[in-house]
């Protein structure tokens, strides 16, 4: 994956658009603890590694909840890696730089986290509760 394309918000829109297909196959097989209809219950988020111009794509991680049993369903995510902080996309980037393979094409940029700075199993701090 190229450098450029790190950089160009509209690959951050793209990511956008596929959770919200995600999202909307969940929302039509409705609730799976008891069937009932499924409502937006997106969560805000702040997560690092996003350049600046792609923040309205990034700001918020799509869930659900359920009209009739109130439970919350969480669909997969192509943006988001379960609670982290940093976007999925640069996690896994970075894991592959701290793994000894090599990412020439991949610079330090300046929005993103230096190799060693995304300590394994880091939790968000404005993860849901
Ligand atoms: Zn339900």
């Amino acid at each position: 994956m190229g450098h450029a394309l790190l950089q160009t918000p509209s690959f951050y829109g793209l990511l956008r658009r596929l959770d919200e297909d995600l999202t909307r196959e969940v929302r039509e097989k409705g609730c799976c603890h008891c069937g009932g209809p499924l409502h937006c219950a997106d969560y805000p988020r702040k997560p690092r590694g996003c350049p600046p111009q792609a923040r309205p794509d990034c700001d918020v991680r799509l869930s659900l909840c359920c009209a009739d049993c109130r439970k919350r369903t969480t669909p997969d995510s192509v943006r988001f890696l379960g609670q982290r902080v940093y976007l999925g996309i640069i996690v896994v980037l970075q894991s592959n730089r701290t793994e000894g393979l090599s990412l020439d094409s991949l610079p330090n940029i300046g929005w993103a986290p230096a190799v060693g700075q995304i300590p394994p199993g880091m939790v968000t701090s404005n993860s849901p509760t």
